[in-house]
């Protein structure tokens, strides 16, 4: 795949850039070592006072940062600002956490005296240039929250973006170089994906983080455990959004909507299985059918636009294609199930929510990256559970139900790396971010997310 911007609205190219060759990628992994060697030893203060620059500068671009990113993939402009004003959030919340997150940890003095030492303690360390393989469909969001507690932890930033958001990958340089970081401490790598396992090999890089498909994580992760380095991926998910007899039925509605057609149905935590107890399985389903066909889709630059098109035509093909291996196989269209007329320029797809799924249709197991949504009949609370892992994936999940028993029932049993009640999966810089199963493994955001990438060192004073 060429590095190329193609407004996805309108399948136009709107620019290509060249790759990279060989002496490119040498000059940056040698800019990023000698970055290291010196951005290692700054203080917290400095390095937050460079992400609040950072944050600032971000804030004053947002209006052409959110264009940018609307027409290199398609969500709307009014998302792309949320999200341009929430990497600036996260970057403020690292500069003012990360030394507290960081701090030396001091176990308890009759351990330490066990241990045969006067003194013992732990001392969380950078471990240098982290190469990140990033995703188009966040794509500022997915590569700061990267980058943010990267940079406050002293590691230097490597960033392979997808191929699709060249002008984004580029911005994100820019954004870190007019802060005032050092030279070497963030850059783009204009690479594609057959060069990146050159750079995950290469001595200068410690580790590796990955957001993007099963198939992507599966060779980044196998080259980085060849090379003894460390990596964290955070790949697909098919989120259960389980609504019980308790839940307030139009608060459910209304955010199982945003939460499937957000982004254009293109994130990994969006809810994509519906999964409704009998007792209220006809109101939700009508309900939610006709609030996802009475959604705006057009012109993502529009303001009043809810739904854009996907990204990609393949990713507008693979999701046609599951539809129709549902039909095939019987599931019945309550809306949606086609593309739109009057859009054909680009790669749009209605809203669409299906139900009498089966376990003989793809779409039971395999992610649909788009606005597509499964709804499915339960008789009880064990067939609730059963069904929602009854996925390969375990990034997150959301349960509607007032009842804490319910509620205990699923932070029990969910296989899932978050359960969200009465509410949608959302990421936030205080909170763990991350899933088991094939949606990957380690965890962003957090303290849990800044310490995937230190040097955990043991000091031990005779
Ligand atoms: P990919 O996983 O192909 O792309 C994600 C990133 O990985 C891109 O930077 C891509 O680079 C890179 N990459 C892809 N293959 C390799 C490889 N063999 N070695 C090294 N790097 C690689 O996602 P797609 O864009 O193709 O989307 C396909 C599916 O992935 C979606 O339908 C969805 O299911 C899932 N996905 C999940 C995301 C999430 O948030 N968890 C985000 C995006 C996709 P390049 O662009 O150059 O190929």
């Amino acid at each position: 795949m060429p590095i190329a911007s193609v407004n996805p609205a309108t399948g136009e190219t709107l620019e290509t850039f060249e790759e990279l060759d060989a002496a490119g990628i040498e000059q940056r992994l040698a800019r990023a070592e000698a970055a290291f060697r010196t951005y290692r030893t700054t203080s917290f203060a400095h390095r937050a006072q460079l992400l609040r620059r950072a944050a600032d500068l971000l804030d004053e671009d947002r209006e052409a940062v959110a264009r940018t990113m609307t027409e290199e993939m398609g969500k709307p402009l009014t998302a792309a600002r949320a999200e341009a004003a929430k990497c600036a959030k996260a970057m403020r919340w690292y500069a003012e956490n990360a030394e507290a997150l960081l701090a030396d940890e001091h176990p308890d003095p009759a351990d330490v005296a066990d241990a045969g030492a006067a003194r013992a303690y732990v001392r969380y360390r950078p471990i240098g240039a982290v190469l990140a393989v990033m995703p188009w469909n966040f794509p500022f969001w997915q590569v700061i929250r990267f980058a943010a507690p990267a940079l406050m932890a002293g590691n230097v930033g490597l960033l392979k973006h997808a191929s699709n958001v060249p002008r984004t990958a580029v911005a994100l340089e820019e954004l870190f170089v007019r802060a005032g970081f050092p030279e070497g401490c963030f850059q783009t790598l204009l690479i594609g994906s057959r060069a990146v396992d050159g750079v995950i090999r290469d001595r200068r890089v410690a580790a590796v983080t990955l957001t993007g498909s099963e198939p992507a994580g599966r060779v980044v992760a196998a080259a980085a455990a060849d090379e003894v380095k460390k990596a964290v991926l955070e790949l697909g998910g098919s989120d259960p959004f389980v609504v019980l007899p308790s839940a307030d039925l139009d608060a459910a509605v209304r955010t199982a909507v945003t939460a499937r057609a957000q982004n254009n149905g293109q994130s990994c935590i969006a809810a994509k299985r519906f999964i409704v107890h009998a007792d209220v399985y006809e109101p939700f389903t009508a309900a939610f059918a006709e609030a996802m066909r009475a959604l705006k889709v057009g012109d993502p630059l529009e303001e009043a636009t809810q739904v854009g098109p996907l990204a990609s035509r393949q990713g507008r093909d693979d999701l046609e294609e599951l539809v129709e291996d549902a039909k095939k196989h019987g599931a019945r269209v309550e809306c949606g199930g086609r593309r739109p007329e009057g859009l054909d320029a680009g790669w749009f797809y209605e809203p669409t929510v299906l139900t009498g799924i089966t376990p003989a249709m793809r779409i039971h197991q395999e992610e649909t990256f788009g606005p597509v949504a499964t709804v499915y009949r339960v008789a009880d609370l064990d067939e609730a559970v059963a069904l929602a892992n009854d996925t390969p994936f375990g990034l997150s999940s959301n349960v509607w139900t007032d009842d804490p028993a319910e509620q205990e029932r699923f932070v029990r049993d969910i296989e899932a790396g978050g359960v969200f009640f009465n509410g949608m999966t959302a990421s936030h810089p205080a909170l763990p971010f991350g899933g088991v199963k094939r949606s990957g493994f380690g965890r962003e955001l957090s303290g849990h997310g800044i310490k995937e990438f230190c040097n955990v060192t043991t000091v031990w004073v005779a």
